[in-house]
């Protein structure tokens, strides 16, 4: 059994600096709260967090992290508490194995590939502190050390657990003897036929592979005196479960795998090893493309080292590894071998330190991965750029990676559209939140669904994903064309009835069909989408539904019901705000041709039988009344009381959806009211519009005539002092 000494010896050895007094005070502590307990082994329990701490000091932890690895397992077993922890030893190394304990607690449910992925990078997003993951694994190993004693299925579980996530894991911390460590245990527990298969295999080729190997050594390093360079042959050892991997991975035999002899040198400086590669080249006969340069080119987690195959006659291929001491300590500790001790006295300080210390790891975490091409490359940037993502759990225990700030909603979306479109609320960890949630790492998620829920469109603002994004977006642009086939319809309906035939008549499919075939849409449902958005004229579709002399009834009937419209307006006389000179009383009304407005000149044209009759001086009419000149009698205005006139406005516009909208809304924020307005479009795409408006003067007609022509699409507004035909009117005839 390890003892305490043993860490602060070891400890010491690389950090003669080291506070050894909380690694004493630790295991005190730690002695106490887990006496009388005993590992299924029969050791005192204690033994386990002895072996765990020296583990770490093997890595060159720093004391607070091994002090972390002899309290480990407290909170978790024993009746000591966070409170307890945090008191006795500060923050620091309380968070430290409040961290462990976090992790401990995950449950490990598939063990498909990219569930374990996920598993691994939650551990790593889990864990801000890149100790925890090494006290975890430091913990791990001697677990797996000690399985033996226990059960079967335990074994099974944990030996599993070991292979998905711990290994890979320790690989890319780049702690390459722990995870050869961690492999061969659980490969031996997994699969216990293929490990012994592969044990025995090696030991009968034991005794001609290390005389190989010594022959090999031999012939290097007699060059090797030759050229005055220094160099340690020595074979690599083959472990079982990475044969097994070979074997699997690449479907090879047994003896395609081990005839491939691995041998590492071991030397002062880069330059020798430039100088070694080149001695064995000159030996050997290279195979092209095994030349690997990792010290020009170092691996993402600082692997450096010089690769070659070659083929060792008569047919023997031998692979080198040629470094020097420095990369060898790298490669074999990883994240480890980084560590630096640059203590800081004073303690406020110490925190900041420890998280800038941890930036660069958790760099390295995320540029671990070999990479072998571009591609790769830049997914590995993408992690590097966008390095926040949260790691959440379906019911089930699946994981599921989402971008931080992501919501229920996102996850709603991941499971299934269905499942989003529905979504009404969310549980986490069994307790309801709102759609807006962020979701956290290690959430349970768990979506609550109504069947006639629908996506809302504030939705767009609140998710993270893309999926999620489109699919809400899908959903509400279908929900929109429907809205719009069915306006469309509506209005094309509404639109025959005014030519007092039936909309189920004239829709007729067949009809309908041939009319479509020369609008250019695909089909009916299209055609009235467009209508419905107004991106086509009802009108034209008209044109080609309606029978010519529909459409010219129409008219006629337009033109009829327009002239009630006007007679209408003009029975009714507006007395009292035109007085007429030296007359009282007499009965006034405005001329339909100009109606004027208060601030016109006017003049006034007695009519037989029906009073005077206000025009505007400059009314064309009037000229024509010059020979009745006896008739014509001075008016003006009498503005005491304020009265609305109707004024009739031509515009002239693009036809374009939309402007009708516009411009009415320009009129109404003059506060004046559209009493009329009939509109014709040409097939040039343009559109003559006539309003009656009513104006209480000529300021007022001025300001909306001006708001109008600010619009865009307007080519031009005009007041109508003689009532024509639209079109020509506004033409300029
Ligand atoms: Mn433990």
């Amino acid at each position: 059994m390890v003892r305490v000494e043993d860490i602060t010896e070891s400890i010491l050895s690389y950090n003669p600096d080291a506070n050894v007094d909380i690694i004493w005070k630790a295991y005190v502590y730690s002695a106490k709260v887990h006496r009388g307990q005993v590992r299924l082994s029969g050791e005192p329990y204690l033994s386990h967090p002895l072996e765990v701490a020296h583990i770490l000091t093997k890595l060159k932890m720093d004391e607070s992290c091994v002090a972390a690895g002899l309290l480990h397992d407290t909170i978790e077993d024993t009746i000591s508490t966070s409170e307890e922890i945090r008191e006795h030893f500060g923050e620091e190394i309380f968070s430290l194995v409040d961290g462990v304990t976090k992790i401990s607690k995950i449950e490990f449910a598939s063990s498909e590939e990219q569930q374990a992925e996920n598993y691994r990078k939650m551990i790593l997003a889990m864990a801000k502190d890149i100790r925890v993951i090494l006290i975890k694994l430091a913990d791990r190993l001697h677990n797996m050390r000690t399985l033996e004693y226990m059960s079967g299925d335990k074994r099974e579980k944990i030996s599993r657990e070991t292979l998905d996530i711990f290994a890979p894991l320790a690989n890319r911390l780049g702690i390459g003897w722990m995870k050869l460590e961690l492999e061969d245990p659980a490969f031996k527990y997994l699969y216990p036929d293929k490990y012994k298969e592969i044990m025995d295999r090696v030991a009968e080729k034991y005794e001609e592979r290390v005389k190989f190997i010594e022959e090999i050594a031999i012939v290097i390093n007699k060059e090797l005196d030759k050229a005055d360079v220094k160099g340690k042959v020595m074979g690599r050892p083959k472990h079982y479960y990475s044969i097994y991997k070979k074997m699997i991975d690449q479907s090879i035999s047994f003896d395609q795998v081990f005839d491939i002899t691995g041998l590492r040198i071991i030397t002062d400086t880069v330059k020798d090893c430039y100088s070694i590669l080149g001695i064995i080249h000159s030996i050997w006969k290279p195979i092209h493309g095994k030349i690997k340069d990792y010290i020009a080119m170092p691996k993402a987690n600082m692997y450096q080292s010089l690769h070659t195959t070659v083929i060792v006659p008569p047919s023997n291929r031998v692979e080198f590894q040629i470094r020097t001491e420095e990369m060898h300590r790298i490669a074999e500790n990883g994240i480890a071998a980084h560590w630096r001790y640059k203590e800081v006295s004073k303690k406020d300080e110490k925190a900041a330190k420890v998280d800038e210390r941890f930036a660069w790891l958790k760099h390295i975490l995320e540029w671990q991965k070999d990479m072998k091409d571009p591609k790769e490359f830049l997914e590995t940037m993408k992690i590097d750029l966008f390095p926040d993502e949260v790691y959440v759990f379906t019911p089930k225990g699946k994981v599921i990676s989402f971008p931080k700030g992501a919501t229920p909603i996102d996850f709603a979306y991941y499971i299934h559209t269905d499942v989003g479109d529905k979504c009404v609320g969310a549980k986490v960890n069994r307790k309801i939140v709102p759609l807006k949630y962020n979701l956290s790492n290690g959430d349970i998620i768990e979506i609550l669904t109504s069947p006639a829920h629908k996506p809302s469109r504030d939705w767009l603002k609140i998710v993270k994903t893309s999926r999620a994004r489109t699919k809400i977006r899908n959903y509400l642009k279908i929900e929109e064309k429907a809205r719009s086939i069915t306006l469309g319809r509506e209005i094309t309906e509404k639109e025959i009835q005014k030519y007092n035939l039936s909309p189920s008549e004239v829709l007729k499919p067949e009809a309908l069909s041939e009319a479509i075939k020369t609008t250019g849409f695909s089909n009916e449902e299209n055609l009235f989408a467009a209508i419905g958005y107004g991106r086509y004229h009802v009108h034209q579709l008209m044109m080609k539904l309606i029978p010519p002399e529909k459409i010219e009834e129409r008219k006629k009937r337009e033109e009829s019901r327009f002239k009630k419209i006007i007679s209408r307006v003009t029975k009714k006389p507006e007395i009292g705000s035109v007085k007429i000179k030296g007359v009282e009383d007499f009965l006034t009304r405005f001329a339909m041709c100009c109606n004027p407005v208060p601030g016109d000149k006017i003049i006034g044209f007695i009519s037989r039988g029906r009073g005077v009759t206000i025009h505007t001086a400059d009314c064309p009419n009037i000229a024509e009344l010059q020979y009745d000149k006896d008739r014509l009698v001075t008016v003006e205005w009498d503005l005491k009381e304020k009265t609305l006139h109707k004024v009739r406005i031509n515009i002239h516009t693009l036809d374009k959806p939309g402007i009708l909208a516009d411009i009415s809304a320009s009129i109404a924020s003059q506060g004046v009211n559209i009493s009329q307005a009939d509109i014709e479009t040409t097939e040039n795409k343009e559109a003559f519009l006539n309003f009656s408006i009513e104006i209480s003067d000529l300021d007022q007609l001025q300001k909306v005539i001006n708001s109008i022509k600010k619009l865009k699409g307007v080519l031009k507004v005009e007041r109508v002092k003689e009532y024509k035909k639209l079109k020509r009117a506004a033409s300029g005839k």
